[in-house]
Parts: structure tokens; sequence; C-alpha cells
């Protein structure tokens, strides 16, 4: 039997990346799964990959940052599949830029998509989890940089630090109702956001894409490795079966030692 036989997932930005890898390792533990992307085809696809393998998935086009359709995909979640046990918060962008030139507009849309994304998606499964009785398991994926900074990041930097303390807070408030909340904080993943992100820098830094990557995204990592998506679905699915509120408002770096606490 699965770890995660008869819960409901709903996980944002699992059309790609990270998020898609723990949808399909979600499903392959038994879970049922919503993939709630801005990107309807690419989470249609993911949605078919895992009716292909025998699990239960449906793709829901949904911005995170509009209150109105992240609350319509919850409700379309809870009417599909019963309940909502475990949401993963996942979906993000990356704009890099030094602070002096970021406009306004790139600052307002990249904490729109890291904080209200968070903030509308928890606001919605807790309510869910708290009608239901049965609680949940919130999972915010944070970075590296919910602890460090790097240059040519400041919204993103601020906008994952800012999930720490959103899921201490739900932790504390959750606590009562069996509602756990815990952030992971990934190294450099191979996925199509870094992907996009190495000759950006390549350009910005004056330096080679193979610069970027070794002295840059690697230099501090302990083995000159990128974590990938199988370790961050690993981490995702222990936080998301641990049974008690004694692993709560916590937040795992997992950097092949990039970031040591
Ligand atoms: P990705 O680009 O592969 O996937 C991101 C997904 O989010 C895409 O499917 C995209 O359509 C979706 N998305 C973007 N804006 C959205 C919105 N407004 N509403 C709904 N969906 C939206 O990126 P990824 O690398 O898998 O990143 C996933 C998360 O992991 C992000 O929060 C990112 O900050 C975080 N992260 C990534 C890395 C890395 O190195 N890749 C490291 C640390 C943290």
């Amino acid at each position: 039997m699965g770890q995660l036989e008869g819960k409901v997932a709903f996980i944002t930005g699992a059309a790609s990346g990270i998020g898609r890898e723990i949808a399909l390792v979600f499903a392959l533990e038994g879970a049922t799964i919503a993939i709630a992307d801005l990107n309807q085809q690419g989470a249609s696809t993911v949605a078919a990959e895992i009716e292909k393998t025998g699990g239960n998935a449906i793709g829901l086009a949904v911005d995170v940052t509009n209150e109105e359709q992240v609350a319509t995909a919850v409700a379309t979640t809870v009417k599909a599949f019963g309940n909502i046990d475990i949401l993963i918060s996942n979906a993000g962008i990356q704009i890099v830029c030094p602070i002096e030139e970021f406009s306004f507009a790139d600052w307002k849309r990249m904490l729109a998509i890291h904080l209200d994304g968070a903030f509308l998606t928890t606001r919605a499964c807790v309510k869910q989890m708290v009608a239901s009785g049965k609680g949940g398991s919130i999972i915010y994926m944070g970075s590296v940089h919910s602890k460090e900074a790097s240059v040519l990041k400041a919204p993103y930097v601020t906008a994952k630090h800012g999930l720490i303390g959103l899921a201490k807070t739900v932790a504390k408030e959750g606590a009562q109702h069996n509602i756990r909340a815990n952030v992971i904080c990934p190294g450099f993943v191979r996925t199509p956001l870094v992907d996009k992100q190495i000759p950006e820098q390549a350009r910005t830094l004056g330096i080679s894409e193979a610069e970027v990557i070794r002295d840059v995204m690697l230099k501090r990592t302990v083995d000159g490795e990128f974590t990938t998506t199988t370790d961050i679905a690993r981490v995702a699915l222990m936080f998301a079966s641990f049974p008690t509120n004694a692993l709560t408002g916590q937040s795992l770096v997992v950097s092949h030692g990039w970031f040591m606490q």
C-alpha cells in the first residue's frame, strides 16, 4: 500500500519541473492529484500521464495570484475528490535583474506569484481541512533563497524568506486542527526555471554559461552537483506522510550542502 493511499493532493505549478515530479511520485504512492497550473495544456498532460499509470488526477487552469480562480479550483477539487489533505504551494517564476533596474511591476509580479499565491491557496485549503475535521499537510516550495541571498534576485529572496514566516504562522494556527505546515528549500534543480536563468546570468555577469553553472550555481555545494526533482519529491513525500504535529513549522534545505544551517 502506498504512503498516501486515500489522500488528495492539490499541487500548484505541477505542469512542469519540481511540481510535476511531486505529482507523479505522490500518485504512485496512492494519492489523487489536482494539478493546478497557469499552463492548462501542461496540467492536462501531467494528469493524463498519471491516469495512464492507473492513478487518478485532474488538470486545472489556475493563476495562483487570482483569488477567484484559486477558490474555484479548490472547490472543483473538493467536488471531484471529496477533500484536500495535502497542499503543495509550488508555483513560481524567476526574474533576475540588478535592484536599481528592477521594475516595480516585476517586483509586484514576483511577490504576487510567490506570496499571494501561497496565501490564497493556503486560505482555501485550510478552510477545507478544518471543515473536513481531518487536518492536513501544507508544504511550501521555498529555496536556499529562503535562508540566503544571491545577487540579482531581490524579490525572489524576499518572497522565499517570507514563506518561512507564513509556514510558522500556519503551523501555530493549524495545530489545533491537525494541520501542519513546512517549507522545502531546494538548491539549484535543472528545470525550465533554472535553464532560463543560465544564459540570463551569463549575460548580466559577463561570463560563460559553463561558468554560471560552475562558479555561481554550484560553487558552494559539497560536490558540484545539481539537486534533482526526485530529491525534492522524496522530501515532499516525507513531509506529506509524516503523521503527527512533531514535524511542523520547519524548513529543510536540500542543496548538496550549498547552505548548511
Ligand atoms: P518550472 O518553471 O519548471 O515550473 C513552474 C510552474 O509554475 C510552471 O508549470 C508554471 O506554469 C507554473 N506557474 C507559474 N506562474 C504561475 C501562476 N501564476 N499560477 C499557476 N502556476 C504558475 O519551475 P521549477 O523549477 O519546477 O519551480 C517550482 C518551484 O520551485 C518554484 O516556486 C521555484 O521558486 C522553486 N525552486 C526552484 C528551484 C530550482 O532550482 N529549479 C530551486 C529552489 C526553489
